[in-house]
């Protein structure tokens, strides 16, 4: 017997992994040449080469006993303190080993943060489209997820409906840039504007809103974009960060938060997510990928093998009459379904071996989401599949 809380999710199993078995099962009929799997975020781009050299010295050279042993919850203290360095480096903060814990991905660092803040029934508010986890993670916590609908012109936050929609029971906003499944950057205006407005209801309501940075794809921007960093912006920012996109290490499982000295109820903050990582079951994020990250601090991906890949997809889409807005970061392209029911132009798009994912699966239906982290030739080879489903609809 399952509880009743599991119940709906098990209903609702992600339609991500679903295409993911369709991709599978396409796969074993037609070769995986011929099976265009835009489907999962899987990054195709391999880790960093100093990942492997970082993984064999430290093998060689730490003390085993050191090396995969138990340590503090918060993670090793001289990793927190290498990235809090190279962080302060980067966007002018001054973050100490203390304002950092080591988390097991984005996700975990999430779930760390809503068990540390969210009391049942405070309200949670998110930007559709949006990562739909979002949703189970809140209900984890007995939380209440408030949408925001889209501004599909833009993809910026829809700040009008924000403001109206925050009350005395909200107790955090999560924000998500660059951006899945848009691959928009927020603009620093838009984070001005997005601050003022929680500042101004913080103030109204005598509370403490929290943001949360969600923040696995903050490497992923191209043409020289710029990505604010919250922090600077907004005191009581929480950001979640993640190497699973950054240094393509999504099964390792490894991440942070940085939960700044100025946040209201800082250390007591910091202390109850130590002690959170500890109670959901982490107790730390995995040791010898702590240190092989802390040794690979300026490492980055390959983000042009991306870059060609975004410009390929998104020319050609465009030439094929598909609308979509040009992604300025992350490896997701959003595409307007040329019908109303993405569903179904989804499974149009499975005559002609097309892996999509319906934007109803972020809250934001007529739309679907492209992963463009495959490899260069499947773009390429793709486009003629492309060419004669949007064919169907210029009939
Ligand atoms: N947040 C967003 C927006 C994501 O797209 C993902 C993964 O795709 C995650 C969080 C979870 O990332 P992680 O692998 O670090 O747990």
């Amino acid at each position: 017997m399952i509880s009743e809380k599991m119940k709906p999710f098990v209903a609702n199993n992600s339609a991500i992994r679903m295409m993911f078995e369709e991709g599978n099962r396409l796969r074993a009929i037609y070769g995986a040449d011929k099976v265009f799997d835009f489907s999962l975020g899987n990054p195709s781009v391999p880790a960093p080469e100093c990942v492997k050299q970082a993984i064999i010295d430290l093998v060689n050279e730490e003390n085993p006993v050191v090396l995969h042993g138990y340590m503090s919850n918060a993670g090793f203290e001289d990793v927190r303190e290498t990235i809090a360095r190279s962080l302060n480096q980067r966007f002018g903060t001054s973050f100490g080993a203390r304002n950092l814990i080591m988390t097991v991905g984005a996700a975990s660092g999430l779930n760390v943060t809503l068990k540390t803040i969210l009391n049942p029934g405070e309200e949670v508010i998110v930007f559709a489209p949006y990562f739909l986890e979002y949703g189970a993670y809140v209900k984890n916590y007995d939380g209440r997820l408030v949408e925001i609908t889209p501004d599909t012109t833009t993809f910026q936050p829809n700040l009008k409906e924000f403001e109206g929609k925050i009350t005395a029971n909200t107790r955090a906003v999560i924000v998500n840039s660059p951006h899945n499944p848009t691959g928009v950057v927020y603009s620093e205006d838009t984070i001005k504007k997005l601050s003022a407005i929680l500042e101004k209801k913080q103030e109204e309501f005598g509370t403490v809103i929290y943001l949360i940075s969600d923040e696995p794809y903050r490497e992923l921007a191209y043409d020289g974009v710029e990505v604010p960093y919250l922090t600077k912006y907004y005191k009581n920012t929480i950001v979640g960060y993640s190497y699973s996109k950054s240094l393509s290490l999504p099964g390792e499982r490894i991440g942070y938060l940085v939960i700044p000295d100025e946040l209201d109820g800082s250390a007591e903050v910091i202390t109850a997510a130590s002690i959170a990582n500890r109670i959901l079951g982490s107790v730390n994020a995995p040791s010898l990928i702590q240190k092989v990250v802390g040794r690979c601090v300026d490492a980055r991906t390959d983000v042009e093998a991306y870059d060609r890949n975004r410009q390929a997809l998104y020319n050609g889409l465009r030439e094929c009459g598909f609308e979509c807005i040009k992604p300025q970061g992350a490896f997701y392209l959003f595409v307007k379904s040329p019908v109303p029911d993405e569903k179904e132009f989804c499974e149009a798009g499975k005559k002609y071996n097309i892996l999509m994912v319906p934007g109803s699966s972020f809250a934001c239906p007529g739309y679907v989401r492209l992963a463009y982290c495959v490899s260069y030739e499947t773009i390429i080879n793709s486009l003629p599949a492309f060419r004669k489903l949007a064919e169907e609809y210029q009939k």
